[in-house]
């Protein structure tokens, strides 16, 4: 073989992570000096297989693990024969049929993305997941694509029609129902259409609507590890449509003859997914778009929130801690190639610590390895893993430890989602937690010096004014955020934060809203959510709007209902700008972090003005006199304080770019043009339960 150039060992890291990469690399350099050249297996187990010019083949287990140690597929048997079983680089002969398994069916994988609505990337774990699926079956070959990070759809339907791949999987989320169509449109119109499998929130909750426009549309409806993989094996002949795990699809109705009808299959729980570990592909280009790194250390949550329509609520996993470390050791060196990039990573978990007498070991276990690796992290985790009523003085130690050193570990901040003080509305949301309860846990977090990120729901359309005034004053708290105290033993805080003495000698004075991540947000009634049902028996549901996913609501209370309507606008107006902030405060360390999350600090608090004013002007109008008085007094309001806090963050922008790498000032100068140039005020869609 000659020898490869230096450049080409420099990108090695990447074309290690990008099988189809590093099979062009490999068909290009070897030239004429081969046959046929195949990549195939995950990243822990990647396989080169070269084809001799003699016929035989060379196959080399990247990991250096024996051949004996792989678990080959069945369909091999009589098709592969390895001349030494027991190296991790053997000569063998392979005949076509084993050489087209390796190459066939081309999987395209594609996410779909209007970067208008969120400006920096994040690394989409998503379609990385279902690749390893994939590549785990030794099945094909598998490229993904994604719209973040810099692939238009004319790119999308451009490399559609040149590469015709076999099998084209698609994933949507909510608010790209457009982008959806295009595609599905362009792929069914070609020649020989491919096997197109769509997945993600968006698709599973227009099943019903996609799969009457196109009849032979799969609809992956559970975990798509498991569907993805029957999908290969069905693209193959080995597995009848009915038997893939996980989909809906237009098949024959029941009892036979012509008619057709909506099938489903039976789905993989999350739970039932250990391996969670995605590949990399696309992890060098997510950096190369400024974005930032994702994993997973968990899938699904105990809870049960009557607004959250998921289907793995009541389960929980967790990823298992050994897999983690050479998952890490990849992530790294490939963030080695991107100094300026911030070492954090982001476990995008709906419930970081889970259940269980092990909990707080797997915790620490998970952040030594982060910690270990070099990495900083981020993740989520439910209110009650601090602060429990049912739990005794000593749980309440050992969580407060825990928190102290998940943070010594790199823990650089944790979402909770708090979204109510308000008793009554934490019942209606089934949250199981209480507002005492929240408050106590974030007074806790705060001492012990844990960054935290609040979400909060200000709206519902089953609340009171009665609830509204309480929210409102729970967010204008002074006293739940505790300086940082860490020459306090974990035991005085525990008990201090009970104690008002103590709480008036250490609070900040900063209101809690300083520590909400997004203000104003109101509940979306999703389509499958308990709290959907709610409503609609309260009569206040209308149409549907399954392209994204939910169902129009009315409030009980209309003037609750105008002040939610003007939140949203008041949100979306803005929402670019803080979008494009809350990125780079994600993918910065050290001062320019601080600079920003202080000019996101300017939006919230203008935020909670606009609630103060909204209340003001509901409690000024009477009832009888409609809402029209209301409304008009709100919009000249909402005018008001957008003037205001346009002339605030003009020179807070102007003084953070100067202290910003050139590259994030000048998106942020961008976006901050667009938000200043603005002259009205408009809707944008996104929902995600979690606000993750
Ligand atoms: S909103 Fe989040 S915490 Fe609540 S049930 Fe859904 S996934 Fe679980």
């Amino acid at each position: 073989m000659p020898d490869l150039p230096d450049t080409a060992a420099d990108e090695s890291d990447f074309l290690l992570v990008d099988p189809p990469a590093l099979r062009a690399h490999l068909e290009a350099h070897l030239a004429d000096q081969s046959g046929r050249v195949r990549v195939t297996g995950t990243l822990d187990r990647r396989l080169i297989l070269v084809e001799r010019l003699d016929g035989r083949w060379v196959i080399a287990d990247l990991s250096g693990e024996p051949h004996n140690t792989r678990n080959w597929p069945t369909r091999l048997t009589g098709h592969l024969a390895l001349d030494e079983h027991d190296s991790w680089l053997t000569l063998a002969d392979l005949d076509d049929a084993a050489a087209h398994y390796f190459t066939r069916p081309a999987v395209t994988i594609a996410a779909l993305y209007h970067p208008e609505t969120f400006p920096l990337p994040r690394f989409p774990l998503g379609i990385s997941d279902l690749a390893r699926a994939a590549r785990t079956t030794l099945l094909g070959e598998v490229r993904l694509l994604d719209m973040q990070l810099g692939v238009t759809m004319a790119d999308l339907v451009k490399d559609l029609v040149d590469n015709a791949p076999d099998i084209l999987g698609i994933s949507a989320t909510f608010g790209q129902h457009d982008l959806l169509l295009e595609l599905l449109d362009t792929a069914y119109q070609l020649p020989t259409p491919p096997l197109v499998v769509a997945g993600g929130s968006l698709t599973v909750r227009n099943e019903a609507l996609l799969l009457d426009q196109y009849p032979d549309l799969l609809i992956a409806r559970g975990a798509g590890e498991a569907t993805i993989q029957d999908v290969l094996a069905h693209w193959h002949g080995e597995l009848e449509r009915e038997a893939i795990q996980g989909i809906g699809y237009t098949g024959a109705a029941r009892g036979g003859g012509m008619q057709l009808a909506r099938r489903r299959t039976a789905t993989v729980p999350n739970r039932n997914q250990t391996d969670i570990l995605p590949e990399l592909d696309l992890l060098p280009a997510t950096f190369a778009h400024d974005g930032v790194a994702q994993l997973e250390c968990s899938r699904g949550c105990k809870s049960a929130c009557s607004f959250c329509p998921r289907g793995h609520k009541g389960q929980w996993s967790g990823a298992e801690p050994a897999s983690l470390p050479w998952m890490l050791g990849e992530m790294s060196r490939i963030f080695d190639r991107f100094p300026g990039t911030s070492r954090t990573i982001y476990s995008v978990d709906e419930e970081f610590m889970g259940g269980g007498p092990d909990a707080v070991t797997r915790a620490l276990d998970l952040a030594h390895m982060f910690h270990d690796a070099g990495f900083n992290w981020e993740t989520s985790c439910r209110i009650e893993q601090v602060y429990h009523p049912d739990h005794d003085l000593d749980w309440h130690f050992e969580r407060a430890a825990m928190w102290r050193k998940l943070t010594e570990l790199g823990l650089r901040r944790c979402l909770f989602g708090v979204e109510s003080g308000v008793d009554s509305i934490l019942t209606r949301f089934n949250k199981d937690t209480s507002a005492e309860q929240n408050a106590l846990a974030i007074r806790t977090l705060s001492a012990l010096g844990v960054s935290t990120r609040l979400t909060y729901i200000t709206f519902d359309p089953l609340m009171t004014l009665a609830e509204l005034e309480a929210t409102h004053a729970f967010q204008g708290r002074t006293d739940l955020l505790l300086n940082p105290l860490p020459h306090l033993a974990v035991e005085e805080i525990v008990e201090g934060v009970r104690d008002p003495d103590f709480v008036a000698e250490h609070a900040t004075g900063r209101p809690l809203h300083s520590g909400i991540s997004y203000m104003l947000v109101s509940m979306e009634c999703l389509v499958g959510a308990a709290y959907t049902k709610m409503a609609e028996q309260a009569g206040l549901t209308g149409a549907a709007r399954p392209s994204m996913g939910r169902v129009d609501s009315r409030y009980l209370d209309p003037r609750i209902g105008e002040a939610s309507t003007a939140a949203q606008l008041w949100i979306d107006r803005s929402f670019p700008l803080d979008y494009t902030l809350k990125s780079l405060e994600k993918v910065l360390d050290g001062q320019p972090r601080h600079s920003v999350r202080a000019a996101r600090t300017v939006l919230k608090d203008s935020a909670y003005t606009v609630l103060t004013g909204m209340l003001h002007e509901i409690t000024s109008t009477p009832p009888a006199d409609g809402t029209d008085q209301l409304a008009a007094g709100i919009a000249s309001m909402l005018d008001r304080e957008f003037e205001h806090l346009r002339a605030v963050v003009g020179p807070e922008v102007h003084t953070l770019t100067a202290t910003l790498p050139s590259r994030h000032a000048e998106r942020l100068r961008n976006q901050h043009d667009r938000w200043t140039n603005s002259d009205g005020w408009q809707l944008i869609n996104a929902a995600d339960p979690c606000g993750t």
